[in-house]
């Protein structure tokens, strides 16, 4: 590998496990709201939630919703196709599974580890993807601010991945060349693709779900890795 200036990670299921957080969360949400009388199981409750939340997570990318209306009708919706009656207040209801969430912390296996390894050799920034108000608490919570030279959360930012812009803004602020900054996420779609578009090398940490499996074939990643502990060996080796 080319010596990179930097690399930034994606946060939610590269470095933090927020499909456990999340779907424990959305468990408390189901069984708080008795959406069993639905005859709905959990796990269809909780795939049919990701599904809904990703759909409006573009739509927030190309603006056609903000972040207020997301969080609220993304359960709105929910409730809606699982037949359970709909929440007097949507809003509530959004803000109600995300304080259930941030009860919770679940960084994944070997992500500190790696960062410890990474970070006397160069900078390191993190790019996520959420709300400021969850994500900066979750990132105090694990204590990981001190391995990064650069935070950047996207509600902050004003763009949302997968819109090319944030990448190209956040090697602005870095004030580093995107073919020198190495982005390490696990989705196909909002990292690889995107980080590629606007030119910074990609390390995709391949993790099986449904959404790799429809988008595997259009994403390249420059390296890819089962496991994020991978990305130390594959940056250390240009630091020989
Ligand atoms: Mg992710």
């Amino acid at each position: 590998m080319e010596k990179p200036a930097a690399v930034f990670f994606d946060l939610d299921n590269t470095l933090y496990d927020h499909r456990r957080a999340a779907r424990e969360a959305l468990a408390e949400v189901y069984r708080r709201h008795r959406v069993a009388d639905t005859g709905t199981t959990v796990d269809e409750f909780a795939r049919l939630f990701f599904d809904v939340n990703q759909r409006m997570w573009l739509k927030l990318a190309t603006g056609e919703i903000d972040v207020t209306s997301l969080r609220g009708r993304r359960f709105a919706e929910l409730f809606a196709l699982v037949g359970a009656a709909p929440p007097a207040d949507a809003a509530a209801l959004g803000r109600e599974y995300l304080d259930i969430y941030l009860t919770l912390s679940y960084p994944l296996p070997g992500a500190e580890e790696t960062l410890a390894a990474l970070e006397p050799l160069l900078p390191l920034g993190l790019l996520t993807n959420g709300f400021t108000d969850i994500q900066r608490p979750k990132i105090a919570r694990l204590g990981w601010e001190k391995y990064f030279r650069w935070v950047a959360v996207a509600e902050e930012m004003g763009v949302f991945k997968p819109d090319v812009a944030i990448y190209e803004k956040i090697c602005a602020t870095a004030g580093l060349p995107p073919a020198r900054v190495l982005y390490v996420g696990d989705s196909p779609v909002e990292d690889v693709i995107t980080a590629r578009k606007a030119g910074l090398r990609t390390v995709w940490v391949r993790r099986d779900g449904p959404e790799v499996a429809r988008w595997a074939a259009e994403a390249e990643a420059d390296y890819e890795v089962a496991d994020v502990r991978d990305v130390v060996p594959l940056v250390g080796s240009a630091f020989k």
